[in-house]
C-alpha cells in the first residue's frame, strides 16, 4: 500500500519535513473539478478549493469528465500510443489546431513542435533557436568563403586592393601577413573569419525569470538558489532587468560579431565587413509567474519585438504559465498584439491528464532538419496529442477565455479592495485572468517571528499553511518570490468559492495586522 512515509523516505526526505512544518503534508487522494479530497490525522475527509491549480496546470479542473471520458475512450479502445516511426496523426491534428490558430492572430504559417514537459520546450525553443541562428551565420560565411576564394583568384590575376583596405586587413592579420601574397592574406582572413563567427552565442532572459529546471532551461532560470550549483554545465544568460531596453540595445551592440569579405569594384579589390548580432534568443514570459506574478511592460515588449527584427534572432514567448487560455485568450500575447517568433505552451495543455508540452514556430524560423535531431521515445504520443485537442475543444465548447477574463477581473477586483483595506499587509495585487498574485510585506514594527519568517522566503508557506488547514483553502507562493501568493484556480471556480478565499484572506490580513505568529501557526 501507498504511504506519505515511503515518499518521506525514499523520494523527498527535505521536501516533506518542510511539508509537515508548514502543515501541507497532505495526501489528496480525490479530486473533482476545482475541489481536492485527503484524509485528516483523525481520518475524516477534508474537502478543500484548489487556488493552486497544479501549479498552473488545471485550467480545465481534476477530472474533466469530457477528458476522463475522452482517455478512458482511448485507453480501452486499443489505440496505438507508442507508434514511433509512423505518421502520428493525433500529433498532427494538434499541430494543425495550433498552427491555425497561429495563423489566424498573427497572419503567418507556423510549424508546432511537441516535447513532453515545461522545460522540455525551454529545451527545444533555446536549441531550434541556436540550430537557425547557427544556419544564418553558417550561410554568410559561406558567402564569405566564396567571396575570398574568389579575391584570391582574382588577385592571381594581377587584381590589386585599395591601399586603405590593405593597412585594416594588416591591422586584422598582423603585420607578418603583410609580405604574404594577397591570395594566402585572404586565407588567412577566411580563418579569422571562422575563429570570429564560433564566439559562444548570447542567450538573453530576464531578471525574475523562470523557465525550468534541465540544464539548459535553468540557465534561463534567473532564481540563483535554483541555478548557480548547476551553473558550470551550461550557456551563460545575460539577466537583463524588465523594462529596461537600453540595457537591451548596449547587449546587442557588445554582441556584434564581424567578419571581412573582399569583394571586386571597379578593377580593384575592396574589403567590406559585415555583421552579425551573436544573439541567438531572448526569452521572456508577458507575466513572470513564478517571479511573483509581475506583468511585463507593453511598450517594453514591443520594444523586444522591434529588437529582434532588427538585429535577427528569435524572440521566445514562453507561455507555459500563461497560455491555453488563462489569462482570456488562448496565448496572453494576443492581447498584448506582440508577436513571439517561438512561443511555448505546456501545463494545461494535457489537461491534467497528460504529460505535454509544445512550441510554436513562425515559420521563418523553422529548420526542416531540426526535427530529425531533437525527438524523444514518449513526445507525440496519441494519447496526449488526442488529449490536447479535446482541451482545444472544451476551452471553446465552455467560453473558457471568456470565463477566465471575467472572472479574473472579478477577483482581482475583490483583492484590490482587500489590498485597499490591508495596505500594511499586502503590498500589491498583479495579473491578469486567472493568473494572479498577492505579495505580503513585513510590518518594521511587529512580531519578530513573523518578521523572521518573512526574511527566511517562508511567509507563503505559512500563509498557506494556514489557509489549508484552517479554512480548507489551497494556495501555494511562487517558487522565486516566496511572500507572493499565487492564485491559479480552474476556470470553473464559482462565485462562491471566490468568496470563500476572499473571505479566508480577510482572516489572514487580520492576522497579520495583529501581527499574531501564533495565531497564523496553530490551527
Ligand atoms: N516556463 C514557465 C514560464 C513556467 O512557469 C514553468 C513551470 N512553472 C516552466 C517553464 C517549466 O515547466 P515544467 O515544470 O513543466 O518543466
Amino acid at each position: 500500500t501507498a504511504s506519505s512515509s515511503d515518499y518521506a523516505q525514499y523520494c523527498q526526505p527535505r521536501l516533506s519535513e518542510m511539508l509537515n512544518i508548514a502543515g501541507l503534508d497532505k495526501h489528496y487522494f480525490k479530486g473533482e473539478g476545482s475541489r481536492l479530497w485527503y484524509h485528516d490525522d483523525d481520518g475524516s475527509e477534508k474537502e478543500v478549493i484548489d487556488f493552486l491549480g497544479g501549479y498552473g496546470s488545471t485550467l480545465l479542473g481534476h477530472n474533466h469528465p469530457q477528458l476522463v471520458t475522452h482517455a478512458v475512450a482511448m485507453l480501452q479502445g486499443g489505440m496505438v500510443h507508442h507508434g514511433q516511426l509512423g505518421m502520428r496523426r493525433h500529433a498532427g491534428e494538434l499541430g494543425r489546431r495550433l498552427a491555425e490558430h497561429m495563423q489566424a492572430t498573427t497572419g503567418r504559417p507556423h510549424m508546432v513542435l511537441q516535447a513532453n514537459s515545461g522545460a522540455e520546450a525551454v529545451e527545444l525553443a533555446l536549441k531550434l533557436a541556436e540550430f537557425g541562428k547557427r544556419a544564418r551565420i553558417d550561410r554568410l560565411q559561406k558567402r564569405i568563403d566564396g567571396d575570398l576564394y574568389e579575391a584570391a583568384r582574382a588577385s592571381s590575376e594581377g587584381l590589386s586592393m585599395r591601399a586603405a583596405d590593405l593597412n585594416i586587413l594588416h591591422d586584422l592579420l598582423g603585420e607578418a601577413a603583410s609580405t604574404l601574397p594577397l591570395s594566402e592574406q585572404f586565407a588567412l582572413l577566411t580563418e579569422f573569419n571562422h575563429k570570429a563567427a564560433s564566439a559562444r552565442p548570447v542567450l538573453l532572459g530576464l531578471e525574475r525569470a523562470f523557465h525550468g529546471k534541465t540544464t539548459g532551461a535553468l540557465q534561463l532560470t534567473n532564481n540563483s538558489s535554483y541555478r548557480q550549483p548547476f551553473e558550470r554545465l551550461g550557456a551563460p544568460v545575460h539577466f537583463l532587468e524588465p523594462g529596461k531596453l537600453d540595457a537591451v540595445q548596449d547587449v546587442i551592440v557588445s554582441s556584434r560579431v564581424h567578419l571581412y569579405t573582399v569583394l571586386e569594384s571597379d578593377g580593384e579589390l575592396v574589403l567590406q565587413r559585415q555583421e552579425f548580432s551573436n544573439v541567438s534568443a531572448f526569452f521572456v514570459e508577458p507575466i513572470q509567474g513564478e517571479g511573483g506574478v509581475h506583468p511585463l511592460d507593453i511598450g517594453y515588449l514591443q520594444g523586444l519585438r522591434a529588437c529582434a527584427d532588427a538585429h535577427d534572432f528569435p524572440l521566445v514567448i514562453d507561455e507555459i504559465q500563461t497560455g491555453m487560455g488563462r489569462t482570456g485568450s488562448l496565448l496572453y500575447a494576443e492581447q498584448l498584439s506582440i508577436r513571439g517568433d517561438i512561443c511555448l505552451l505546456g501545463k494545461s495543455l494535457g489537461g491534467a491528464l497528460a504529460k505535454i508540452s509544445a512550441i510554436l514556430v513562425d515559420e521563418e524560423w523553422y529548420e526542416p532538419e531540426f526535427g530529425l535531431l531533437h525527438s524523444s521515445t514518449f513526445a507525440e504520443d496519441d494519447y496526449s496529442s488526442s488529449l490536447a485537442c479535446q482541451v482545444l475543444d472544451v476551452i471553446e465548447q465552455e467560453g473558457l477565455l471568456e470565463q477566465c477574463a471575467s472572472k479574473g477581473r472579478k477577483l482581482t477586483e475583490a483583492l484590490n479592495g482587500l489590498q485597499q483595506t490591508y495596505p500594511e499587509v499586502i503590498r500589491e495585487v498583479r495579473g491578469a485572468g486567472l493568473l494572479l498574485g498577492l505579495e505580503f510585506m513585513p510590518r518594521e514594527q511587529g512580531s519578530t517571528t513573523l518578521r523572521d519568517i518573512f526574511m527566511e522566503g517562508r511567509l507563503g508557506y505559512v500563509i498557506a499553511g494556514y489557509l489549508l488547514n484552517k479554512h480548507g483553502i489551497r494556495v501555494a507562493p511562487t517558487l522565486s518570490s516566496p511572500a507572493t501568493i499565487r492564485l491559479e484556480p480552474a476556470a470553473l471556480i464559482t462565485d462562491e468559492e471566490c468568496q470563500k478565499l476572499m473571505a479566508a484572506l480577510t482572516h489572514v490580513c487580520e492576522i497579520l495586522r495583529r501581527q499574531n505568529a501564533y495565531e497564523m501557526s496553530n490551527y
